[in-house]
């Protein structure tokens, strides 16, 4: 969750040199952050500028050019969009275009795709996107960070009696969404996207070519074509629409996620409560989670650097649980890629992508939806405004709005989450120190309200000077626990 990752900002404390100049620059960045004004997002940008070298919105110039007003007027009809895939993404893409005047198509391949997926959420995104309670399953107000020796720390003792983490099934998210996009007036189509051909003159259409599933002809459906103006790359993380713009490829985790169905006097545990797990034994990279579900529990983990070994991982993640998930019956095993960094290119012409199609998961927190189901709607804003409303064609710098608010937005958060992977995911006794910060009451305020609401909290000057004495001691904490792991590893 990126809540964790977010607090671990303070914890920056492990032990060699170039650690200590990562942890310098989280910590660095993090007082950026937390100047909360744009001006604080825009300085840590441009400090950050160097190491990232696809997603670097300081190289760009950030006024914005407006709208293409010479471009032509669309006369006789709206501006035509189409959006591929329904996920998040796509679905608030859709109903943010159908209801500002464009003529909106949503092509999803599956209508009950149940996307492998843990589901957590932030509150901030029932708010913004008016997410009716009931299709939210569980509300987790505890969460249990457990270190490699099985320390396990109490997270959430600081939430306010009105704030929790969502817990959503995404087939039932997905769905919500679809509809609402529908209702606005988007086109939906349950049809395989397979490619597309891109305009030869300026202007012109693209062409799109998908198989229309209509339930009679069987699995194959029927080949058609669709002619848009825009297009909108919502497909995930193996992504056709990225394809098809020679978009390049991304560096990804494999995540494998087991859904367990265990006893209800079991469940009772997990009625509000999420853990997580950090170690060597469930990922040298990334952690393993147990998080509830509306009648059982999703239980997981990833990795980017290990792929082949990630079933050895999910073993491990089931048996650091197994006193709590005993007697329980695994009813579904799943299995997906998720993006560790942003497509070195996320546009052509009139094409954008969004969500996992474009690489929006935090590293550290692997957290995708929110981002997903903002980028989709930021992107289909900027073709709105661009188009007038649906009256004029759209251009490259109009979709290129998206791109640099979204980077100006959220980039040093990305960033932020990056080095804190580095640092904290290192290695066991540097997980033990990110473990033991995880305790601190400030640093689970602070984290839960980056979390939460995905905003920036002005901190407090004598927390942080606290901060700072008990992250030296986590630092000799850790290095004096390493010196002994390392005994013990070279008997
Ligand atoms: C195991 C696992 C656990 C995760 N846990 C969390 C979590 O707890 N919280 C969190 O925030 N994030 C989590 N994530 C990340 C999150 O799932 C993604 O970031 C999020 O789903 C991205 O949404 P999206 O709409 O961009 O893409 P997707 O959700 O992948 O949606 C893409 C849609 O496009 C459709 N599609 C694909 N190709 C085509 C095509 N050719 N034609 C038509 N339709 C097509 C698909 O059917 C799908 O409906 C997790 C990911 C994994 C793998």
């Amino acid at each position: 969750m990126a809540s964790i990752a977010v607090n671990a900002r303070f914890s920056a404390t492990t032990c060699d040199r170039k650690t200590t100049e990562i942890c310098r620059e989280t910590l660095k960045s993090f007082m950026g952050l937390r100047k909360t004004s744009q001006n604080a997002s825009i300085s840590l940008t441009q400090s950050l500028t160097t190491s990232t070298p696809h997603f670097n919105p300081a190289r760009r110039n950030f006024t914005s050019i407006k709208a293409g007003k010479s471009s032509p007027k669309v006369t006789g009809r709206n501006l035509r969009v189409a959006v591929i895939g329904g996920g998040p993404a796509g679905g608030a893409a859709a109903e943010t275009l159908a209801k500002g005047g464009i003529e909106t198509f949503l092509i999803e391949r599956k209508m009950d795709n149940c996307k492998p997926c843990g589901g957590a959420i932030p509150l901030c995104m029932v708010g913004e996107f008016d997410l009716p309670l009931d299709i939210i399953d569980r509300r987790v107000t505890k969460m249990k960070m457990i270190s490699p020796s099985n320390v396990a720390v109490d997270i959430g003792q600081t939430l306010k009696p009105d704030e929790y983490i969502g817990m959503v099934r995404r087939e039932v998210l997905d769905q919500y969404l679809r509809e609402r996009a529908e209702k606005a007036g988007t086109k939906v189509i349950n049809g395989l996207f397979l490619k597309m051909d891109l305009p030869k003159e300026p202007n012109a259409p693209y062409v799109l070519h998908y198989s229309a599933y209509d339930g009679k002809t069987g699995g194959v459906g029927t080949k058609t074509t669709l002619e848009v103006d825009a297009v909108i790359g919502a497909d995930g993380a193996n992504s056709r629409v990225a394809k098809a713009i020679g978009a390049g490829d991304y560096d990804y985790a494999i995540a494998f996620q087991e859904r367990i169905r265990i006893p209800d006097e079991k469940m009772v545990y997990y009625e509000n409560l999420a853990e997580m797990y950090v170690g060597d034994d469930v990922s040298p990279d990334f952690y393993g989670w147990v998080f509830p579900k509306c009648d059982h529990v999703a239980v997981g983990t990833g990795t980017v650097t290990h792929k082949g070994d990630i079933k050895k991982f999910q073993v491990a993640t089931r048996l650091r649980a197994k006193d709590k998930i005993l007697g329980g019956k695994i009813i579904r095993v799943e299995a997906h890629p998720i993006p560790e960094h942003p497509r070195p290119k996320r546009l052509a012409d009139r094409v954008a992508l969004v969500g996992d199609a474009a690489g929006y998961v935090t590293k550290c927190s692997g957290e995708g939806i929110y981002f997903a189901a903002k980028s989709g709607r930021m992107c289909a804003e900027a073709i709105v405004e661009g188009s007038e409303r649906g009256t004029r064609m759209v251009n490259e710098t109009d979709l290129r709005n998206y791109l640099e608010k979204w980077d100006k937005t959220y980039w040093p958060t990305y960033k932020v989450l990056d080095i804190l992977q580095k640092v904290f995911y290192r290695s066991n006794p540097a997980r033990e120190a990110f473990v033991e910060m995880c305790a601190d009451d400030y640093v689970q305020r602070m984290t839960f309200d980056s979390y939460l609401y995905k905003r920036v909290v002005p901190g407090n000057p004598i927390e942080d000077i606290k901060l700072a004495f008990n992250t030296i001691g986590s630092l000799v904490r850790a290095n004096a626990l390493r010196g002994e792991m390392n005994k013990i590893t070279s008997l």
